[in-house]
């Protein structure tokens, strides 16, 4: 997969990428990145690539053509790959689980980072496939909107986790929270490591983590259950549950 990020601050998309498991993917071939300034396609001296706002207010706007050079020359370098533009933008479409997983599939992922007051509507109407938000505030800008995106997509790219288990196991992934996980010491500040994770059964054991992730689900996050699919062994346990949360 090839990902390309516009913004005004590269370096800010280098720098947050030198630790962890998206670089092993880049070093790896799995995922390809570049990050490309607007400010390279700016047509004067000081390469400005935003002016005031028409009808007035606070701050700057981000200049559509300079955005719109950008996007062509990366969309040009790339062009045996099908491409999809995205703008990190809070008036977007809340990113979630199912949107990465759709953008997984996307060959070439063009993503734009607005800063100051925004963008020029204009380029959002030629060039933009998607708005998404990451969430109900304001950020000062889209680099890392643009890196919470470029982080949840990679890891779902065949060959950039080292276990596609891992995956299948987190939360979201089944429309529930994943459930709680312990590793050693057996026994810490006086609380133990739940008995049947010792027991070495695993039917059991996975019993006791779906049963884990459906209560955790319907105590932190109900709304998440209104999609869930539920199975027959889901359902006992909601009845269960029910019967004794009556009680
Ligand atoms: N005037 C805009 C508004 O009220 O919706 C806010 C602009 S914000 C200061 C500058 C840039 O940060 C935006 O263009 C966008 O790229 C990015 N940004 C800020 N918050 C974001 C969020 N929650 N999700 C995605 N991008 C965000």
């Amino acid at each position: 997969m090839h990902i390309s990020v516009i913004t005004i601050f590269p370096e800010m998309i280098s720098a947050a990428l030198k630790e962890g498991v998206i670089p092993k993917a880049i070093e790896n071939g799995t995922i390809h990145l570049d990050a490309v300034s607007p400010r390279d396609f700016a047509t004067d001296a000081h390469a400005t690539v935003d002016d005031r706002p028409y009808g007035g207010g606070p701050g700057m706007i981000l200049m559509a053509d300079p955005l719109a050079q950008a996007v062509s020359h990366v969309r040009t370098q790339n062009n045996e790959l099908t491409t999809r533009t995205v703008l990190l933008s809070p008036t977007g479409s809340r990113f979630d689980q199912s949107l990465a997983s759709e953008l997984a599939d996307i060959e070439h992922l063009v993503l734009v980072s607005g800063r100051y007051e925004g963008i020029d509507e204009r380029f959002i109407n030629e060039h933009i496939d998607y708005e998404l938000s990451i969430g109900d505030y304001v950020l000062s800008g889209g680099e890392l909107p643009a890196l919470v995106v470029i982080d949840t997509v990679s890891r779902l790219v065949p060959g950039a986790l080292g276990n596609r288990l891992s995956i299948e196991h987190e939360s979201f992934n089944n429309g529930l929270l994943d459930c709680p996980q312990y590793t050693r010491p057996q026994s810490y500040a006086e609380r133990d490591v739940p008995e049947v994770l010792l027991s070495g059964d695993h039917k059991q054991i996975n019993q006791w983590r779906r049963t884990q992730s459906l209560a955790r689900t319907w105590e932190r996050r109900p709304d998440l259950l209104l999609e869930h699919s539920w199975t027959e062994a889901d359902l006992a346990w909601f009845e269960h549950h029910s019967m004794c949360n009556d009680s």
